[in-house]
């Protein structure tokens, strides 16, 4: 072996060494839906891996039960973030069976005053994110205090990305306040809360949540104000369908009513801001055309 074939050999060596070194040190990240793994990204950098559970837009996230690689990713991480207030119970059992005094839990229906038996979409609440954000940054601050004033710096580019999102929502509910709107599933409720929409319908939004059949009351209601034209625009979420659902679908398309389809989990190459940006406007297309 001839000297300059040697010293490549040698630095190949030290590289994987050194890189595999690194690799051990790197905080790992579990989090049970999508939308949280994608911020937890933004805030962790290079410092971070991150394994989101809950990813795939076909998929019922309600009927979600976690296998052996589920519990492997829990059981090994350094941070778990979960929604909580019942959304994702099996990400509880999976930290009981794995108890670890090092692992740390953001808990993000707890860190925003949400219980179980609210309406547990809370990432459609304006505040969570901010709030998961605020608690990741001080978690892995902690964890790698050498590298905590990057982990800021990430933050407060974050929260400033949040800002045309903020504006957008305040400009909506100036336009469309009070407006009555309904929905298949009760996913969009906290965001129809912060624009001040009037959601009708939301026993029949927590039967299909729940994976039960609404009462006859509650679907002749529902009719009735797609027939009646009552309602300004139909919230569809496709993650979340079953017959019924696919019949108000299609009565909403027969009385004119616009439809605006909304998702559970965060699409494939979107983040959080564009995620709901892309929503918002095609809420803003519906309720425009609707007025004219
Ligand atoms: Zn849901």
């Amino acid at each position: 072996m001839n000297k300059i074939a040697k010293i490549l050999l040698i630095t190949i060596a030290l590289f994987t060494i050194s890189s595999g070194a690194n690799a051990a040190t790197l905080i790992k990240i579990v989090a049970a839906e999508n939308f949280y793994g994608n911020v937890a990204k933004t805030i962790g950098g290079p410092q971070v891996t991150v394994t989101s559970i809950l990813s795939n837009p076909n998929q019922d996230p309600h009927l979600f039960e976690a296998d052996v690689e589920t519990a492997k990713a829990v059981s090994t991480a350094d941070i778990a973030i979960y929604s909580g207030a019942d959304y994702d119970p099996w990400m509880l059992k999976l930290l009981k069976a794995s108890p670890n005094s090092e692992r740390t839990t953001i808990d993000a229906a707890a860190l925003t005053g949400h219980k179980p038996g609210d309406n547990p979409h809370i990432w459609y609440d304006p505040k969570t994110i901010p709030a998961v954000a605020k608690a990741l940054t001080a978690d892995l601050s902690t964890k790698d205090s050498a590298n905590a004033e990057l982990y800021h710096q990430r933050l407060e580019a974050f929260l400033a990305s949040l800002h045309p999102l903020t504006e957008l929502i305040a400009k909506l509910k100036t336009s469309y306040a009070g407006t009555p709107v309904t929905a298949t599933e009760p996913v969009f409720g906290y965001m129809a809360k912060a624009l001040g929409l009037d959601m009708r319908n939301q026993g029949f939004q927590i039967a299909i949540m729940n994976n039960t059949a609404p009462s006859a009351k509650d679907v002749a209601a529902f009719e009735n104000d797609l027939r009646n034209k009552t309602v300004k625009v139909l919230f569809y979420n496709s993650q979340v369908t079953d017959h019924t659902t696919t019949t108000m679908l299609n009565l909403a398309k027969e009385n004119g009513i616009p439809v605006v389809g909304v998702t559970e989990t965060e699409p494939a190459n979107e983040d959080y801001v564009t995620w709901m940006t892309d929503q918002l406007d095609a809420l803003n297309q519906a309720l425009g055309s609707a007025e004219k």
